[in-house]
């Protein structure tokens, strides 16, 4: 065997699944690219509760009444299906193993820099720029400062670059309109201004968030940032300056470093939009934890292979045209749903690596075009994002007759059916505890 486990995928579901079975299996990941997770916007969402209207604060749930809603009301979540195997305290014990994941990632992500701050019991409101915001539990430690619960009564202030692509006057005067509209008024005021970088000489012209995070990964270009913002800033009124999310990229930790020297907790990234800086962060924070976890990366698109009850091998075609087959123990299923390629629709919908077939609730999909899944209200569940492989309690994929496909396979992340993160927010929260799980059945 080249590998005792070989994952595919490297979110975040394909990393967790790599180095909870790297404590004791030879490990490789193989992965086409990026997904979801480097898209995103880095926060995770544990647990908590979507298609609300209105004011926020009515319907924010803390963490576990949501986690305990999800196992009371939603049997094919996969919180609900792992937690399953408890036998005696479900909700406690599933729970439990959930808070020990958490703080073990997210314990390995600070000791790498990548420092993560939330709470297991309450859930943070991080603006955004479209003038909402995200109710989240865990962000990164450029962004907790800027919890809207922690910030009441104070004076808030939302800066813009003028000239860049995605942040000018009117989007920042939009952020606090909405804000106010949606009931989060109670501040001492909310107020917008925009600085131009460019006229003091710094490139941006034209730019999105991203690009600018990224030319502040150069300490000379961040500093002369610094500089204009301090100046800018000390002629402003504010107790708490909310800026794009800029604070580099790879070079995260000292550009954060220079900010907090500067201002303290007094200025926070609100949450980024897609392409976004925080999820390249986690998502080059995680092929560093691999790399730490002694697990192989290798480049290249997998594609299943041959009948039978079980995996031997993968065939893995590389960029430059070669193809070679892979072999090992055990596979983990992590490729991710739409974006990533994990799931696609051609002549039927199905799992694009192993052709599994894919569910929206217990309904085996074969419509190309399943628009009875979705709904004209935004609000509503739209099961369509649901879609995916079923498993049983040990995350191995299940055929329409509930039976297990192959007996040395786990699924694990936004491959799954039976949740949907837009509606029951544990987008993260998902792929970070099957990912866990599954490599550690993987493992044995
Ligand atoms: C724009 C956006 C914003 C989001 N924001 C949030 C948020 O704020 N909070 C939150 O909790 N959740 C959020 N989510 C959801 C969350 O990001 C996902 O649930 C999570 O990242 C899924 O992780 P994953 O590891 O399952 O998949 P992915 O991160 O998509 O990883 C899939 C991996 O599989 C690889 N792959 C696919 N096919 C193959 C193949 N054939 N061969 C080899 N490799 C393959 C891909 O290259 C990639 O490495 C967001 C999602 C999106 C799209």
């Amino acid at each position: 065997m080249d590998y005792d486990v070989i994952v595919i995928g490297s979110g975040i579901a394909g990393t967790l699944a790599a180095i909870n079975a790297a404590r004791t299996k030879r490990v490789a990941v193989v992965r086409k690219g990026y997904g979801a997770t480097a898209l995103s916007s880095g926060a995770f969402d544990i647990a908590g509760k979507g298609g609300r209207r209105g004011r926020p604060f009515k319907g924010i749930l803390s963490l576990s009444e949501a986690i305990g809603n999800i196992l009371d009301n939603e049997p094919l979540h996969p919180y609900s299906i792992l937690s399953t195997a408890f036998m005696g305290d479900r909700f406690n014990e599933f729970s439990g193993m959930v808070r020990t994941i958490g703080d073990q990632l997210f314990g390995e992500l600070g000791a790498d820099g990548m420092r993560y701050e939330g709470s297991w019991e309450s859930t943070a409101i991080i603006p955004n720029q479209h003038g909402t915001f995200k109710i989240t539990s865990f962000c990164q430690s450029s962004m907790i400062s800027g919890n809207l619960t922690r910030l009441m009564g104070r004076a808030i202030l939302f800066i813009g670059f003028e000239r860049t692509a995605v942040h000018n006057k009117t989007r920042a005067s939009f952020i606090s309109d909405t804000l106010s509209k949606y009931g989060l008024a109670p501040f001492k005021s909310i107020d917008c201004a925009n600085i131009d970088l460019q006229s003091h000489g710094i490139r941006c012209d034209g730019y999105d968030f991203i690009s600018i995070a990224g030319m502040m990964d150069n300490a000379e270009y961040s500093k002369r940032v610094l500089g204009i913002l301090r100046q800018s800033l000390d002629r402003m009124e504010y107790e708490h300056v909310f800026l794009p999310p800029i604070m580099g990229i790879a070079n995260h930790r000292d550009v954060l470093k220079m900010f907090t020297d500067s201002f303290g907790d007094t200025v926070s990234e609100f949450m980024s939009p897609p392409s976004s800086a925080p999820g390249l962060r986690l998502q080059y924070a995680l092929d560093r934890l691999l790399a730490r976890h002694g697990v192989a990366i290798i480049d290249g698109d997998a594609a299943g292979t041959g009948p039978g009850d079980a995996i031997k091998t993968i065939r893995v075609s590389f960029k430059d045209g070669r193809k070679a087959s892979l072999s090992a123990d055990s596979f983990v299923l992590a490729t991710g749903k739409f974006i990533s390629g994990g799931i696609v629709n051609g002549r039927t919908w199905q799992e694009a690596v192993f052709g599994l077939p894919v569910f929206i609730g217990t309904h085996r999909v074969r419509d190309p075009f399943p628009m009875g899944h979705l709904t004209d209200d935004p609000f509503d569940k739209q099961e369509l994002f649901s879609i995916g492989v079923r498993t049983d309690s040990s995350l191995r994929p299940v055929d329409a007759n509930g039976r297990t496909v192959y007996k040395n396979l786990h699924a694990a992340g936004s491959v799954l059916s039976g949740y949907n993160y837009l509606y029951d927010k544990t987008g993260m929260g998902t792929a970070m505890i099957t990912g866990a799980r599954a490599g550690i059945f993987s493992a044995g």
